[in-house]
């Protein structure tokens, strides 16, 4: 265990068994998200008042709402990324801070295209004019809730208006919508992909050692987390359901052998009705640090038996076959 600690964060950081950014922030990011924040959001807000107002179809309204929100985080999370900052609540409450101007100027553009489209004689009002006076944009938008802007169903009059309370239902619901895309979105960016100090780099890709037999969730931890590789060695030689299993990933930085990051997911592949594969994965250990030692021997520990008498490797399936039904 005494060489586990040679690994890890240096200087005034206590070792952590896990991956954890190291909260650092680099100005050009911070200036580079913010700054592209800020020219996307008013762009994002026209586009999407526009596309909402004149196309009718439910679930292209919904596309829009993921759209924009996935828009204004790729706009403020991608450049912060790119910028180096490896600090996940900062990059997520910039994120958030910019989806709020984003949104509220949204509400703008698209009470001046509701206006514009539906008033007698047009708005007597402009756009920044309304950013500047937000009680009388909240007037602007009780309203148009009272009239109501669109109907939900085919060949509905102008009197069936969705108004009132269940437009504002769905009026919360899309802006959520909105603020829980951008989140996850930037949270991708910014917070689930490992940095590599010592190359400056964010981590390649993680890719699958081997999949395992299911076996006990809390003892397969204890047993990682103590670097008892053995363990995996029993999991990779059990019987494997095609439809469940573990898959034991290590995630490196690429180009250092410093970042050494074992993830345990379990993964279910079930079928849709139409027959389709649909793979749900869900982390049971993420970004446990281990040494290019362990690596080494998690590698020798999940490798298929074949593989040690690779020389032979017709004797060795033809002597399996002779002796199964021997040992039944
Ligand atoms: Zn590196």
């Amino acid at each position: 265990m005494s060489q586990s600690l040679t690994y890890g964060f240096h200087g005034d950081r206590a070792y952590a068994q896990y991956y954890k950014h190291t909260g650092k922030v680099t100005l050009l990011g911070i200036v580079a998200g913010v700054a592209c924040g800020i020219a996307a959001a008013p762009l994002l807000a026209w586009v999407y008042a526009y596309a909402d107002s004149y196309i009718p179809i439910v679930y292209l309204n919904m596309a829009l709402v993921v759209g924009f929100g996935a828009g204004i985080a790729l706009a403020v999370a991608g450049p912060m990324r790119w910028g180096k900052v490896r600090n996940a609540p900062l990059t997520l409450a910039l994120t958030m801070l910019l989806t709020a101007v984003a949104y509220y100027l949204c509400w703008a553009a698209w009470i001046c295209v509701t206006f514009d489209r539906y008033a007698k004689g047009g708005r007597n009002f402009g756009f920044v004019e309304l950013l500047l006076a937000p009680r009388g944009m909240y007037e602007l938008a009780a309203i148009l809730d009272e009239s109501g802007t669109f109907s939900l169903g085919h060949g509905s009059s102008a009197n069936s208006n969705v108004t009132g309370i269940p437009l504002m239902i769905i009026w919360a619901i899309e802006g959520v919508a909105i603020f829980a895309t951008a989140f996850l979105v930037a949270k991708s960016l910014g917070a689930d992909n490992p940095f590599c100090e010592r190359c400056e780099k964010w981590s390649a890709a993680p890719t699958m050692l081997a999949p395992l037999a299911i076996g006990d969730v809390a003892e397969m931890r204890r047993a990682l987390e103590a670097h008892e590789w053995p363990a995996l060695q029993t999991a990779a030689a059990a019987p494997i359901d095609e439809r469940h299993f573990w898959s034991l990933m290590l995630g490196t930085c690429g180009s250092c052998d410093e970042l050494n990051l074992l993830t345990l997911n379990d993964v279910k592949i079930t079928l849709d009705k139409n027959g389709k594969a649909q793979i749900a994965t869900k982390a049971l250990v993420r970004n446990l640090r281990v040494s290019d030692a362990d690596v080494a021997a998690i590698r020798a520990a999940v490798a298929p038996p074949v593989a040690v008498a690779a020389e032979v490797p017709d004797v060795a399936s033809d002597e399996d076959r002779i002796d199964a039904p021997a040992d039944a």
